[in-house]
Order: structure tokens, then C-alpha cells, then sequence
């Protein structure tokens, strides 16, 4: 049954703009109409973009999103899904339209032996809270784990595991996909292929992922982490593109961050294990060519899912000095992998500390492009790739700062897609 949250929003002021649209009241699943709820709806971890809906629905299952699916369609009501609202520029945003939120539906629903089904708004933690204790794992997680499974599958979803295995997406057995005819359709790379192609980093236009089956795998017990800090750019390049041809090392990533002196470059490699001895780092670290004993280095030995949960210290310190909150006006491409060097330390040039913001860090790593199997994840044209993200703040209630900040954005963008990089998770226009 539907509920209509008290606030100063009238579903029936939209009837001028919408025909139609008193409707919404009808839908199935919970309707918030209140402006706290509208204005959170606006709003997402950029801090930046902000579109009013007209409603926010709770769907209480797969059948109600189509129904709203349905409904909002033949209102001429545009409808978007919102999964934990973790995107930068709006993604999950609609003016005058129907937020649906799917992080009511994120029911786990059944660990097989190799595979796992999920609802669409079930987060990546809530994922491995189910799966780890029977020793299974995505074979791919992005840093941070309290994002959507329907969220990361609309863009891609990369971390340190994908120069060996390509995105979460390429790791998905079966989508139940709600769309605007009211139907939600079952897909697989063998049946309605045109349809799990299509919405897999589909970024929510081509219908709702309500319900995922994702591929998992053996998970390690261990991993052995190592962050070291090299000399320069080229050498952390050399050494990251020479460890993911030799695949010694299960995760791969990298960072550049701001240094007494500059930049400084880290190395972030994890060799995954069992419960006994760790791999010898001597074997692991042979020919290296990072500094050894810099300050920064660090070495250690985690639970698997400590180190999968790595981001969560981090952000409870941001949490608490309020950055987190912060706009983050954030970007994110694919550089190729002949180029990457020159085209980053070309960029980071005209890039200062000051630029990327008090806790902004920049990642910068090495995928192979044939590990990708997503026809909509754009990538170059190379063997190689690197992912570049400028994960930048910037302080509130300063518009000059995010003018500019969105600008210099654009102008990056623009050199990285001349030199034949691709944007990942949104274009910063
Ligand atoms: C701190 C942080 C760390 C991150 N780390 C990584 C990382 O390591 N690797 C990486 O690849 N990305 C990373 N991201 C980016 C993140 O993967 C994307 O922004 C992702 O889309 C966020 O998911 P969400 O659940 O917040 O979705 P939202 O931001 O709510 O929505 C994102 C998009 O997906 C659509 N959508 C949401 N749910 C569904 C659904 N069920 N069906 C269809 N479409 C849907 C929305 O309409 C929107 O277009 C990070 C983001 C943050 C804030």
C-alpha cells in the first residue's frame, strides 16, 4: 500500500507540468513527498549537482519499480534509480521527477557454490557479509564497498583486481531488469543478451537491474599489502605495468598524493594467501625499483576482508572532519597505456596540490583492456590502460571553487579524450 509522507510537496502540483502525474500517489512501495527526503534525493557525494525530484518511491519489490517504471512513462514523468548515491554529477538525480530509491531492495537471496543473487540495492559489504563466511568472493571489488551492486553495475565497477579479471561487470551470470513496458525480464549473456549488454554499465538508462546474479570465487584467507613509494611517475609505471604481465601480485593500484616536495608515488600491491606463512617479500619485491624504507612504506599482513574494507578507517576520519561531506568534484578516465606517462605528468603539471584538496588523492593504475568483456565500458584503443582519478575536495560554500574546479575538469578531459582516453563513471560537462 502506498504511504504518503507529510511535507510541503503536493504530488498533485505537478499535474500542470505532468498530466497525469497525481497517479504517483497509487504506486505501490512507500512515496515520500516531504522535502527532507526530496532534498536528499537531490543530492548525492558530489555535493555539487542538485536536482529536485517531484517523489521519491520505495519500491517494496522488483514488480512495484516496473509498475512505476510503467506508470512514470506513460505520465511523461521522467523516472531514475538511486542506489547509496555515491556518484558525483548527478547520475541518480531527476528534476521534477520519480527517484527510485533501491536501497530498500538489498535482500542477499542465495550463496551457491559459485554464484550468489543479490538484490539491486544490496551494497558490495553487504554482499561479502554473506558470501566470506563460505570462503566465496566477487572475483572483482571496487576500494570502497558501501555502494550498490545496481550502482556499480550501471558504470563498470574497477579496483586492484582488475587488471586480472576486467570490471564487475564481467562477472555477472543473470539481471532481472525492470522496464518502462512494466515487465521485469530475466537476461544472461545467453538469453536477451541485447537487453544484460545493454543496462551492464548501461548508467540506468535502459532499465533497473532488481535483482543480480554475480559469479564468485575461492576467496583468499589473507593478503599480504605493500604500499611503496617510488621515485618518480615513470618508474611506479614501469614497475605496475611489469607486475600486472607477471601477475605475482592479486590487486594492483596506485596513488599519487601530495609530498613535502611535490608529488609523491605509491605502489599499493597485495599478494592474496592462505592461513599460513605469507609469500616472502624478497621474492615478491625482487627488481623493484621503489625507494625502500621511504617514509610512507608500509607492510602488512591483513584478514582478506580487512583488506577488501581498507577504505573504511579513512572514512570514518573524514566523517569526522566533516570532508566527507565536502563537494567532490571528482574525474575519472582511462588513459592509454603508450601515452599514460606522458599524458598524466603532462596534466599533473598544471595540477597542484592545492588543486586536488586537502583529502583528495589521485589514483592512477595499469588494466589490461583484453580482460574486459562490457560492450558499454568505454576503454582505449591499447593493450594497456591506465585508470587516472582525480578523487579531489573542495571546500563548502565556495561556488568559485567548484566554477573552477569543474572547469579545469572539463579542460583535462578534454586533453584525455583528444589523446585517446575515455571517461569513466561521468562526463564532467
Ligand atoms: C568513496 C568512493 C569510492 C569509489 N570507489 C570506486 C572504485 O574503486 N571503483 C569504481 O569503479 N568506482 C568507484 N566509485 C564510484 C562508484 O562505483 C559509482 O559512483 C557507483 O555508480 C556508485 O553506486 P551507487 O550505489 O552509489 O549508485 P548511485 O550513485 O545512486 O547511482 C549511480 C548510477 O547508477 C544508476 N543506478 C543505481 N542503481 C541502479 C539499478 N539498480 N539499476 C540500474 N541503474 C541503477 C543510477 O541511475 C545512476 O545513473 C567510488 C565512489 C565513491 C564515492
Amino acid at each position: 500500500m502506498s504511504k504518503e509522507s507529510t511535507g510541503s510537496t503536493e504530488v498533485t502540483g505537478l499535474a500542470d507540468e505532468f498530466p497525469g502525474s497525481a497517479g504517483l500517489s497509487g504506486l505501490p512501495g512507500e512515496l515520500l513527498l516531504d522535502a527532507e527526503s526530496l532534498a536528499a534525493a537531490a543530492d548525492d557525494f558530489g555535493h555539487i549537482t542538485h536536482h529536485l525530484p517531484a517523489a521519491v518511491l520505495r519500491p517494496g519489490s522488483g514488480a512495484d519499480v516496473a509498475h512505476a517504471l510503467r506508470f512514470a512513462a506513460s505520465a511523461c514523468i521522467p523516472a531514475r534509480a538511486r542506489g547509496a548515491g555515491h556518484s558525483t554529477q548527478g547520475q541518480g538525480q531527476v528534476a521534477g521527477g520519480l527517484v527510485l530509491d533501491l536501497t530498500v531492495l538489498r535482500k542477499i537471496h542465495d550463496v551457491g557454490a559459485d554464484s550468489v543473487t543479490v538484490d539491486g540495492g544490496a551494497l558490495w559489504s553487504h554482499v561479502l557479509a554473506a558470501t566470506l563466511p563460505r570462503g566465496l568472493t566477487p572475483p572483482v571489488l571496487t576500494d570502497y564497498l558501501e555502494i550498490t551492486v545496481g550502482g556499480t553495475l550501471s558504470v563498470g565497477g574497477v579496483g586492484g583486481a582488475t587488471h586480472r579479471h576486467g570490471a564487475q561487470t564481467d562477472h555477472v551470470l543473470r539481471l532481472d531488469v525492470a522496464s518502462a513496458d512494466g515487465t521485469v525480464t530475466s537476461c544472461g549473456p545467453d538469453h536477451k543478451a541485447d537487453l544484460f549488454h545493454a543496462v551492464l554499465a548501461g548508467r540506468g538508462g535502459h532499465g533497473v537491474i532488481v535483482r543480480a546474479v554475480l559469479r564468485l570465487v575461492p576467496a583468499p584467507t589473507r593478503a599480504r599489502r605493500f604500499q611503496l613509494v617510488y621515485p618518480d611517475l615513470a618508474t611506479l609505471a614501469a614497475d605496475q605495468s611489469r607486475l600486472i604481465a607477471e601477475g605475482a601480485f592479486d590487486h594492483v593500484e596506485g596513488q599519487i598524493v601530495p609530498g613535502p616536495t611535490g608529488w609523491t608515488y605509491r605502489l599499493e600491491a597485495a599478494a592474496y594467501h592462505g592461513p599460513g606463512e605469507p609469500p616472502g617479500d624478497a621474492v615478491l619485491l625482487a627488481g623493484l625499483h621503489h625507494l625502500p624504507g621511504a617514509v610512507g612504506e608500509e607492510i602488512e599482513d591483513l584478514a582478506y576482508g580487512d583488506f577488501l574494507n581498507r577504505m573504511a578507517a579513512g572514512e570514518a576520519y573524514l566523517r569526522q572532519t566533516g570532508e566527507w561531506h565536502h563537494p567532490h568534484p571528482w574525474l575519472n578516465a582511462f588513459l592509454p597505456g603508450a601515452d599514460a606517462v606522458r599524458l598524466a605528468s603532462d596534466l599533473l603539471a598544471d595540477f597542484t596540490p592545492a588543486d586536488l584538496g586537502p583529502s583528495g588523492v589521485i589514483l592512477f593504475y595499469p588494466v589490461s583492456t583484453a580482460r574486459f568483456a562490457t560492450p558499454g565500458l568505454a576503454l582505449p584503443d591499447d593493450p594497456e590502460a591506465f585508470l587516472l582519478s582525480l578523487l579531489r575536495t573542495s571546500p563548502p560554500d565556495d561556488p568559485d571553487a567548484i566554477t573552477h574546479a569543474l572547469a579545469q575538469n572539463r579542460a583535462i578531459a578534454d586533453r584525455i579524450q583528444s589523446a585517446g582516453g575515455t571517461l569513466y563513471l561521468s562526463d564532467p560537462t
